[in-house]
């Protein structure tokens, strides 16, 4: 998957949709979605591009790609994801995210059957930006209960899992939250593994605290 790394590079609305295409068909190339399943988004101007409703991800075409202003109001031949309201909030209540992928990731989706999200068994956990990984409450998809959940389970993070349903992740590109899409994906099947085992060994906090202290000078700090 070959991505601009730049978020000025998406700034042009025809290469963002490019974009956004792009990374729709990066979540079937990774498995994080088969089918239809899932949504990719980015913003843009005043609102987002956002992939249309219904259509195999894999092959979204950008003409295909939805403009869709934070009133809600989509400009495009194909009606806007279903799930238009969770990428709208997420846009509204953080300003520092620029891109959203939700997948419906096999691992993930287990373990959100199971009304679980990920503790601090593995290090890795803080790489969505704190000491757990929360599973946001059930509620029908495509609805402005979902989109709630899901805002309060983000909260200080950038990614959760949704109750019987998928998975979140945000960042400051399509690049970004796709790569962390498929590190939370990664991280739930380990945890799944470990625990067939036994009851994995979780981290303190306090080794938790260094680790995202760490994080923050990591690789380019995101
Ligand atoms: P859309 O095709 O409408 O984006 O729906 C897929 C999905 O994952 C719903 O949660
Ligand atoms: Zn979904």
């Amino acid at each position: 998957m070959v991505m601009p790394k730049m978020w000025e590079q998406y700034m042009d609305k025809q290469a963002l949709r490019r974009a956004v295409a792009r990374a729709a068909r990066a979540t079937v190339e990774e498995r994080l979605n088969r089918g239809s399943s899932g949504n990719v988004s980015a913003r843009h101007d005043v609102g987002f591009l956002v992939t249309p409703s219904g259509l195999p991800s894999a092959a979204i075409e950008p003409e295909q790609v939805v403009y869709v202003d934070m009133a809600g109001h989509a400009l495009g031949a194909w009606p806007a994801s279903s799930e238009w309201r969770i990428h709208r909030d997420i846009y509204r209540a953080r300003p520092e995210v620029n891109a959203v992928v939700h997948v419906h990731s096999p691992f993930a989706v287990s373990l959100a059957c199971l009304r679980r999200g990920l503790p601090a068994f593995n290090y890795m956990v803080a790489v969505a930006g704190g000491k757990d990984i929360r599973c946001a409450d059930y509620a029908t998809f495509g609805t402005q209960s979902l989109s709630d959940h899901v805002l309060v389970a983000l909260e200080g993070r950038k990614a959760c899992l949704m109750a019987n349903h998928g998975l979140v992740a945000l960042g400051v590109d399509l690049e970004r939250a796709v790569a962390l899409a498929v590190e939370v994906e990664s991280l739930c099947e380990q945890f799944w593994r470990a625990s067939l085992l036994g009851a994995p060994v979780l981290l303190a906090d306090a080794e938790m605290d260094e680790v995202l202290e760490r994080f923050k000078s990591y690789g380019a700090g995101k």
